[in-house]
């Protein structure tokens, strides 16, 4: 049976991955936790990332920015004054909606109703109107196609306007004016100021990257589909700075690049495409999402967008400080490329919207047994690299010393992996709790290992057990568990 979205809720909350927040005040809408689960996962996610771009490159390095920043920034960057989303409000609930969110809730509702080739040409209509700043023409399809509000359940829309989505608030004294400041809504404006700061003190040489992971806010205004989109989420950015002109050649790179790590996390090709923008942002000259097949539809997982020098141009006017680069290297005339203000490629997923691919593309259920003993077998198939827990040893039996001797290859496997002990229940139990959250390996102390220090391992995506010398046992966890 196909899985549903309902399906990788239920499983995320009860297995300790993720909490709706505040859950006993009835949640907070478009906020989550991660429970004891959820942020190694998200933890070993954002380590792979900061691996693949400050490790593996050798011209990437990282900051870790602040949220808040000068409020400038805002205005540079635009978000003041054009970070918008069309937006439309009901007049009888007085309620907001995102106009493109209700149209793909719309088609949604076609696909769940068979009609899923109607939700297609909804959503490239929609898309259609969106590229052509046509907001008039998306109020009429939101009427012509009886959207009615969720909330007051009438259709007496007002004009559709974009509308700014970032948080706000006030530093210092309330009173002050100029004590407003914002949440930041994306990580890149924290690179895009540092910028000359690495550049000098780390000496670096274009074409070179700076890479950042942490939490942006925006106000999203219609929240659904789990944590796909929040309020408060995490980024994971980096931008490369390289001389104009060379652009595209990167961000083909990048392109690519990313795909690749998306593949090695573990996700499917066949669950993967890109969609490229044709209409662009007002910063950007080519721009390209990596979408993933979610149960609700392929929808983008990270944007990798070519942005010229439009964020360091716009701070250099309002900062009135250069952000130029001097590049030495020889043009072909054998002269110095010079001064000049370097163009940007930049690779931007989200952590938690990363985090719900991995986890809906792990879920897993398999019919498995015959007749009468037939039944679900349910587990994450998480790549090894990924899993909360790398390995859980059991002692067959609670006795004749079978217990310390599982905890002795604990204690063995700890300072490499994370290990955990486990002699509660039938082991047939145990097997099937580390199944659920995805443990790739459990290791069983019986007799015999006393008297000649073998275990059994069994894996967990094939269920298959073989035996093999303690002494082996880092070596091969160590193989599995990295990417
Ligand atoms: P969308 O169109 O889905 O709102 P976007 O195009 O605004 O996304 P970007 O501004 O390009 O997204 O942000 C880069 C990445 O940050 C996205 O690919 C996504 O993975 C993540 N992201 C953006 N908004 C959210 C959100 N509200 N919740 C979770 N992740 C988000």
């Amino acid at each position: 049976p196909a899985t549903s979205l309902q399906d990788i809720i239920s499983h995320a909350k009860e297995y300790g991955f993720v909490f709706p927040s505040s859950e006993i005040y009835d949640g907070l809408q478009a906020v989550y936790d991660y429970g004891q689960n959820g942020v190694e996962l998200k933890n070993n996610l954002k380590t792979v990332w900061w691996k693949a771009m400050t490790q593996v490159h050798d011209n990437v390095v990282g900051i870790d920015a602040s949220i808040f920043m000068h409020p400038l920034t805002w205005k540079a960057s635009g978000h003041v004054d054009s970070f918008n989303d069309p937006m439309i409000d009901n007049k009888d609930s007085k309620k907001r909606y995102r106009a493109d969110q209700l149209l793909e809730l719309k088609a949604e509702e076609y696909a769940a109703n068979g009609q899923p080739e109607k939700g297609h040409e909804l959503l490239l209509e929609m898309g259609r109107l969106l590229d052509a700043g046509d907001l008039n023409g998306v109020r009429e399809l939101i009427i012509s196609e009886g959207i009615v509000d969720p909330v007051s359940k009438t259709a007496n829309w007002t004009e559709v306007r974009q509308f700014n989505l970032m948080f706000s608030t006030q530093v210092g004294s309330v009173a002050e004016d100029a004590s407003l400041i914002y949440l930041r809504p994306e990580t890149a404006q924290g690179i895009f100021v540092n910028f000359l700061n690495v550049q000098k003190t780390g000496r670096m040489k274009i074409p070179f990257g700076i890479a950042q992971i942490g939490k942006a806010f925006r106000n999203e205004i219609v929240a659904r589909q789990f944590t796909f989109r929040m309020r408060e989420f995490e980024q994971m950015e980096m931008q490369f700075f390289v001389r104009p002109g060379t652009e595209m050649e990167w961000y083909e790179k990048w392109r690519d690049t990313r795909l690749k790590f998306h593949k090695a996390v573990g996700l499917p090709a066949e669950k993967l495409k890109f969609h490229i923008h044709e209409k662009l942002a007002h910063y950007a000259n080519a721009a390209v999402d990596i979408e993933y097949q979610f149960p609700f539809g392929f929808r983008e997982i990270e944007g990798i967008h070519s942005r010229t020098d439009f964020d360091l141009k716009s701070h250099q006017e309002l900062s009135r400080k250069k952000q130029q680069y001097f590049d030495n290297d020889l043009d072909e005339n054998g002269k110095p490329y010079g001064n000049y203000i370097p163009y940007v490629v930049e690779t931007s997923v989200g952590a938690d919207r990363l985090f719900l691919a991995v986890f809906c593309n792990a879920y897993t259920e398999e019919v498995v047994g015959e007749g009468e003993n037939q039944k679900t077998r349910t587990y994450l198939k998480l790549h090894p690299a990924l899993a909360p827990i790398k390995a859980a040893v059991f002692p067959l039996m609670r006795k004749d010393g079978l217990p310390e001797k599982a905890q002795e290859i604990v204690k063995q496997l700890r300072s490499e992996f994370r290990v955990i002990y486990e002699e509660r229940d039938a082991i047939g139990k145990r097997y099937t709790r580390q199944d659920l959250i995805g443990t790739p390996f459990c290791i069983a102390v019986d007799y015999q290992t006393l008297e000649d220090d073998t275990v059994t391992i069994r894996y967990r995506d094939t269920t298959e057990q073989i035996r093999v010398p303690i002494s082996e046992l880092k070596s091969r966890i160590g193989q599995e568990v990295s990417i």
